[in-house]
């Protein structure tokens, strides 16, 4: 596969007319013009330099269905680059080969020996090496559960015992390659934002469900980012004050009602035998009550937080992923109850969208931080990056 140019800021006014075939190609030059507002000859003039650098590509003639001349379209080479994902956990790190769209090419999983940086890092840099086989690639994302500065430093991340870790410069001196540290609910968002299910979105909201209770918010097609992110802050929100007990003391909070080691503690007390998170929905399914209840409790709790997410966001998309999807996808008809019984009953409810919740998808959104930072360049490498300027750009 032959490596195309890195896409630099010195492709100046070109830059966003290649983000934009990148994130919505293949698309022809009609709907490009009409995406970027502008004039025929004015996209002529900026695709130019692009297709000559061979960046883009007129792929051909497709006809749409419709009657009239098929149109021709531009697109991006996906495979031009190379990128690796990486979701690191308590006890394993999930990576994978993406392309430039973080399309998953090839996933692999490696235990962690232990939770030190150097053993960390020693794991994530083997990783890296059989994931990309030889092949260059073009960055490595890290997604994890924490505190992240300015996408390479880690302040905390109270699973691995880490404060003060510069996770991305350990990865790119032993592997030579631009690393770019998130977390993980960030990095699962910008996936979305960029090349998945809110990618026409000016205003969406993301929740991820599993150990954790996430969320994400982008406005005005950026991303609000803050390090607090980390802090799991909509993992506490009160939903219940009849509820069960988190492990921090609150009654009724979103860990309490959502979080999988809570709904298997829960319910493993109410069977009286031990009970993984799946089992649990595994034994709804099956008509156990005590599981039943535990999951149309959650499905209740849901509803409120997406209720008080949509009427503090409006956001045009609701996306739930993350492991522990299953759950709302179980407990949907209590969630979407509970949800329009605390809205206004005028009010507009987003479309619901419900990920695979496997380990991909934290995968493709770690690539997406790398993919991001190549593309943009090192100005959009900060934390302020890409937050509406390719748009508006
Ligand atoms: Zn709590």
């Amino acid at each position: 596969m032959a490596a195309t140019p890195a896409w630099t800021d010195r492709l100046d006014a070109s830059l966003p007319v290649a983000i934009e075939v990148l994130r919505h190609g293949p698309i022809s030059r009609a709907e490009l013009a009409r995406r970027m507002q502008m004039s025929a000859g004015s996209l002529s003039r900026l695709t130019a330099p692009l297709i000559e650098q061979g960046l883009i590509v007129d792929i051909g003639e497709h006809n749409d269905g419709r009657v009239g001349r098929p149109t021709r379209l531009l697109d991006i080479e996906p495979t031009s680059r190379l990128f690796v994902g990486i979701k690191l956990r308590e006890d394993e790190a999930v990576g994978a080969l993406t392309d430039l769209r973080g399309r998953v090419l090839d996933q692999l999983t490696v235990p962690l020996p232990g939770r030190t940086p150097d053993e960390v890092v020693g794991t994530l840099v083997e990783l890296i090496d059989l994931l990309r086989d030889g092949f260059a690639v073009g960055g490595v994302g890290i997604g994890l559960g924490g505190r992240v500065h300015n996408r390479s430093h880690v302040m905390s991340a109270r699973f691995l015992g880490w404060s003060d870790v510069p996770l991305a410069e350990l990865v790119t001196e032993r592997t030579g390659f631009p690393t770019h540290v998130d977390n993980d609910v960030i990095a699962f968002t910008e996936y979305e934002r960029w090349f998945g299910a809110g990618r026409n979105d000016d205003r969406f909201a993301v929740i991820t469900l599993g150990i954790g209770t996430g969320f994400g918010l982008v406005a005005n097609g950026g991303l609000i980012v803050d390090e607090d992110y980390g802090l799991g802050l909509v993992g506490h929100w009160p939903l219940d004050p009849t509820g069960p007990l988190c492990e921090e003391g609150h009654r009724g909070c979103a860990a309490s009602l959502l979080n999988s080691d809570s709904i298997a503690r829960r319910a493993s007390i109410a069977v009286g035998r031990e009970l993984s998170f799946d089992d649990v929905l595994d034994a709804a399914e099956n008509g156990q009550p005590a599981a039943i209840q535990i999951v149309r409790e959650a499905g209740r709790g849901l509803g409120i937080l997406t209720a008080a997410i949509c009427n503090l966001t409006l956001p045009q998309h609701l996306i739930i992923g993350g492991e522990g999807v299953r759950l709302a996808v179980l407990a949907q008809v209590d969630m979407t109850q509970s949800l329009s019984e605390h809205r206004n009953p005028l009010a507009r409810t987003p479309p619901i969208i419900y990920t695979d919740g496997d380990n991909a998808e934290w995968c493709r959104g770690a690539a997406a931080l790398a993919i991001q930072s190549f593309v943009l360049g090192a100005t959009g490498a900060s934390r302020a990056s890409g937050t509406g300027r390719m748009r508006t750009a």
